[in-house]
Formats: C-alpha cells, sequence, structure tokens
C-alpha cells in the first residue's frame, strides 16, 4: 500500500492507473478506522480494481464548539488496518493541502441546500457544507469510478447522492450497511469518548429504532406514535439528551406525518460529550431483506 499525502502526487499515480484500464473506487474517511471503515474498503476492492482511501479530519464540516481539535487520530495504526483491508493508496494529505489558502479562507462551497438543513443539519447547520465541499474536491482528486459511504450517515449519503446528480459528478455512489457492535450499536470513531455508564446507556439508541422496526412491522403508520414510543424507551436513561428523532422520506428528507411506502428513521442524542447518530431504512413490503439497515413491514 502506497501512502500519498500530496494531491499531485495522488493524481500521477492514478493517472497511470487510469492508462492501464483499471478501475478506481474511493472510500473517504477521516480516519481511526473501526469495522464500519473496513467494511467499506472490503466491499469497493470487491467492485474495483484499484481502492484510495482518504484519512481527511475535514476542518470545514466542524462548528466552532465542536470537536474537531480532539477528534481520535492515529494513522500508523489506520495504515496497518487499511492495508489488510486489501486498499491500494492511503491518501492524508494535511489540512494544507487540501486548503492550500487556509479553510477559513474558502470562497467556493457545495451546498445542497435543503437536503443539508434537515436533521443533522437543524443543530449542525455548516456541516453538510462542508462534508459536500469536500467530497467534491477529492472527487475532482481522485476521480473515481464509484465511492463507498456509510449507510450510518444516511442523510451524508443522501447529500452525497444529489451532489453527484445536480453537479454531474461521473461516479457510482454506493451505501454499505451499517457496521454494529453486538448489541446493537453502531461503530463510530467517536464511540471510544464514551464512559462505560455511556456505552451501557449508548445501545439504547439500536434498541429504539429496534422498536421502530417492531411498530412498523406489526402496520404502525403514524409518525408520531413511533416516535414517542422511541422517545419512551430513550427515556429510561438520563445520560441520553435526545437531539432528534426524525421519521422521513429518504428522497428529499421531508418529515412524514403517516409513513407510506418507505421512512428513514433517524435519530441524533447527546450522551454525555458525546453526539451520536443512527438509522434505518424500511420499506414496505421489500421482499428481500437487502441490508442490515433494511426491513420488510
Ligand atoms: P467517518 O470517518 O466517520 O467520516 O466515516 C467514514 C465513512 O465510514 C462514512 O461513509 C461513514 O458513513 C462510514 N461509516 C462510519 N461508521 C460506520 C459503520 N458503523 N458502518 C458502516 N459505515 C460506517
Amino acid at each position: 500500500m502506497d501512502i500519498i499525502s500530496r494531491v499531485m502526487d495522488l493524481k500521477t499515480s492514478l493517472k497511470q492507473t487510469r492508462l492501464k484500464g483499471k478501475t478506481i473506487a474511493l472510500v473517504p474517511t477521516m480516519g481511526y478506522l473501526h469495522d464500519g471503515h473496513l467494511a467499506l474498503m472490503r466491499q469497493a476492492k470487491m467492485d474495483h480494481d484499484l481502492v484510495v482511501v482518504s484519512i481527511f479530519v475535514n476542518p470545514l464540516q466542524f462548528g466552532p464548539q465542536e470537536d474537531y481539535q480532539v477528534y481520535p487520530r492515529d494513522l500508523n495504526r489506520d495504515a496497518e488496518l487499511a492495508a489488510a483491508a486489501g486498499v491500494d493508496i492511503l491518501f492524508t494529505p494535511l489540512v494544507g493541502e487540501m486548503y492550500p489558502r487556509g479553510h477559513q479562507n474558502m470562497l467556493t462551497f457545495v451546498d445542497v441546500h435543503a437536503l443539508g438543513e434537515r436533521l443533522c443539519g437543524v443543530s449542525r447547520p455548516d456541516h453538510f457544507r462542508g462534508v459536500a465541499t469536500v467530497v467534491a474536491k477529492l472527487f475532482h482528486i481522485v476521480e473515481p469510478d464509484g465511492a463507498y459511504f456509510g449507510q450510518k450517515d444516511a442523510q451524508q449519503v443522501i447529500v452525497i447522492e444529489r451532489m453527484v446528480e445536480d453537479l454531474n459528478i461521473n461516479v457510482k455512489v454506493v451505501a454499505v450497511p451499517t457496521v454494529r457492535e453486538a448489541d446493537g450499536l453502531a461503530l463510530s470513531s467517536r464511540n471510544i469518548y464514551l464512559s462505560s455508564a455511556e456505552r451501557q446507556a449508548a445501545q439504547l439508541l439500536y434498541k429504539s429504532l429496534d422498536l421502530a422496526k417492531e411498530k412498523l412491522g406489526a402496520g404502525e403508520r403514524d409518525a408520531a406514535v413511533i416516535v414517542s414510543e422511541m422517545r419512551r424507551i430513550l427515556a429510561v436513561e438520563p445520560l441520553i439528551k435526545i437531539d432528534y428523532i426524525s421519521v422521513s422520506d429518504p428522497a428529499d428528507l421531508a418529515e412524514q406525518k403517516i409513513i407510506k411506502k418507505t421512512a428513514l428513521v433517524a435519530l441524533a442524542a447527546q450522551i454525555g460529550r458525546t453526539r451520536l447518530i443512527d438509522n434505518m431504512i424500511w420499506r414496505e413490503s421489500a421482499g428481500v431483506n437487502s441490508g442490515a439497515d433494511q426491513f420488510a413491514g
């Protein structure tokens, strides 16, 4: 595996790859890799000849009070894990390489307006602008055939898919099912912030989604009923402060009052100083269970 930190060096290397007729996959990450990230890499490797993983803690997507400075970083460990997952190139730019004038001096942004303003966008107003901008930059640098994202960040997938469509970017966006701990907690680099009591509390997030699944399976279609049942489960644990619970249409993230054929049930909660998110996509009589996040009712 090559480790490359300069944009020009990466472009030069990938030009050779393309000349040989090989396909390229990109997996954007912020590092501190876990099995969720590795699932994306393995899927990318199955689908493409060469896999580029970027590790970049993107300052543009963090709010002023958020954890940019303390976000966990361990490049040596990440390099070992990525190499073992079959990654060909690890792209590890410094902030100055991605934002040569400084990220505060950026004048050009990609803003996927309504989609970035809902759900997590309410409490993280510039987050998806930062995500879409850095992913657009990575798409231009790497020019991948396929790009791999986790369903765990469902809103991110929807924002990126829309950006790709609106801007005619020639890449296939692939969403990979959420990888979870045995008790259902979605893997996240931020889980290491949790104390043992907080970690214990955090399992209720998945339990509340599981209850939503059960209710939907039993025919409940009133979103308010589902949300209040989920709140009831989470209220048992005083360590959990709910940011939002949302039942939306995955096509446009518009809230649904009466659930139709598909619903994105998503939540965000603060547990201690850690903000965690999780979600499930429900499809009416999906017939096949197409992934860990999707269930038929
Ligand atoms: P991050 O490093 O948190 O920005 O995540 C990089 C990519 O890994 C994103 O596309 C995430 O959605 C994805 N990802 C993070 N956690 C998981 C998980 N538990 N399962 C599947 N994908 C994940």
